[in-house]
């Protein structure tokens, strides 16, 4: 009997008696076939998410992304991929059915990763498969423990003591570089779906739509004002002037502000 083990480690699928290796964190079940990840004492299911997007695909993915409205204008023209890297990525994936209420997945990286927003990735269980070895040399090997995730959410997107299920997904992901304007920038494609994670990108400036709009209503507050102060000035001929006036600028002012507001639409 082995004493030095404090528990017994036990198959989540089988209940089968696991034996690892010394180190050895990723474990197929020899009773059931099970793909497991160890993470010290607690045995839990080890998927991965099959790619559908090659490397071409995931570029143009990233192009589509770069063409939206969310970036600077013809970024997807003007930026430059200056590298791209693929890996299977770990996340813990965190279920729970409230009574009455629909499923609630939740998702927090199992390494370190400057992008955050990977948290917003959408998994469906149908498209988990069994973790295979064969992956394991594109597999990134997570270091983020199971209940320092749990932390987390619990602080965030679900409360930990509601997990009915918890797993380990190794996500099919590129890693690409492009630089815009000297500033090299980050971006993911996951490769199951092909959608875009970011943090920080070249964002559309919002100062010159601000700007525009400012001055269309400074502007029309003004000669909105002409009347008025005609009247202060002058009685009712002078509310006559100032309506006058009022109107007249107004006609000057209108396809200007437009011309401006089209200008900003067409350059940010
Ligand atoms: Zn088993």
């Amino acid at each position: 009997m082995n004493t030095t083990l404090a528990q017994a480690l036990t198959c989540t699928q089988c209940g089968g008696e696991l034996h690892p290796d010394e180190g050895q964190i990723f474990l197929t079940c020899p009773y059931c076939g099970a793909a497991v990840f160890i993470d010290k004492s607690r045995v839990v299911f080890h998927w991965y998410l099959a790619p559908t997007f090659d490397e071409e695909k995931a570029r143009a993915s990233l192009r589509r992304w770069m063409a939206g409205n969310q970036t600077v204008k013809d970024l997807d023209q003007k930026a430059r991929i200056v590298s791209a890297a693929f890996e299977y990525f770990p996340v813990w994936y965190f279920k729970t059915q409230p009574e009455n209420g629909p499923e609630i997945t939740a998702i927090e990286p199992a390494a370190a990763i400057s992008i955050s927003e990977l948290r917003q990735l959408k998994l469906l269980a149908g498209d988990l498969r069994k973790y295979d070895s064969s992956l394991d040399s594109q597999a990134h090997t997570p270091t983020v423990p199971l209940q320092a995730a749990l932390d987390w959410l619990s602080q965030g997107q679900l409360p930990a003591g509601e997990v009915k299920e918890q797993a380990l997904v190794h996500i099919p992901l590129f890693t690409f570089k492009y630089e815009f304007q000297g500033r090299t920038y980050t971006a993911l494609v996951e490769a199951g779906t092909g959608a875009v994670f970011a943090n920080i990108y070249p964002a559309k400036a919002e100062a010159p739509y601000m700007l525009a709009g400012g001055l269309t209503a400074a502007v029309f507050l003004c000669l909105a004002a002409f009347p008025v102060i005609g009247a202060l000035v002058d009685g009712g001929s002078g509310a006559s002037i100032g309506m006058f006036a009022c109107i007249g600028a107004g006609v000057i002012a209108a396809p200007l502000l437009f011309a401006l507001a089209a200008y900003v639409a067409a350059k940010i």
